[in-house]
């Protein structure tokens, strides 16, 4: 099974004693710039070469491809903290179809992060989507200096998912910064003031 050696034969594994077992890289996980540990790496006979890493600071696992590519690629959009595993999981695809220039399915998923939160704060799951904007609103999530932009999440999806033009990048753009920033307003705030909550004296 020659084929078998030579796979093996070509791997070489840094120790992370010195330079040689870091690369310096800005990871597809947690968007961070890091100095990610070389796990293993290949110098192809064909020329070029293959990295597998692994983040300093999320330690999740990433490859340098011999595209020269990292995979997962960087997503679009800022990591927002604090969200629950489904928002999260949904929000983290948004972004990823952004980094593949899937802007109609990311438009979508924006749409269907509403869905997401307005059923995490107690709306009915079979709802139309208009009663989950509603939801919110009534129920303070969404101010109105916030509801013109809400309301385009929404409206962008469904043009997303109904129309045959793909959208269009910048508008892709626009509805997940709207998207983030409503990530932000619901979840995130409130999980960053916990880290300065003084412990109850009384
Ligand atoms: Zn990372």
């Amino acid at each position: 099974m020659t084929a078998h050696t030579f796979g093996h034969s070509t791997v070489a594994k840094p120790t992370g004693h010195d330079a040689s077992g870091w690369h310096k890289f800005t990871c597809g996980h947690c968007g961070r710039d890091v100095s990610g540990a070389i796990i293993a790496a290949v110098n192809r006979r064909e020329g070029g070469f293959i990295y597998w890493l692994q983040c300093s600071a999320c330690h999740d696992a990433s490859v340098l491809a011999d595209d020269q590519n990292y995979y997962p690629g960087l997503a679009y959009g800022p990591v927002i903290e604090g969200l629950p595993d489904d928002v999260s999981a949904a929000y983290k695809e948004a972004r990823q179809c952004l980094s593949v220039n899937a802007n109609t399915a990311s438009e979508g998923m924006c749409r269907k992060i509403l869905m997401h939160i307005a059923v995490d704060k107690g709306a009915n799951e079979r709802e139309p989507f208009a009663a989950y904007i509603d939801f919110l609103e009534h129920e303070g999530y969404v101010t109105p200096p916030m509801k013109e932009w809400v309301v385009l999440i929404k409206d962008h999806g469904n043009e997303a998912n109904h129309k045959l033009p793909a959208s269009d990048r910048q508008r892709a753009e626009g509805t997940l910064q709207f998207t983030a920033q409503l990530l932000r307003t619901v979840y995130e705030m409130g999980f960053l003031s916990k880290k300065f909550a003084k412990p109850k004296t009384s």
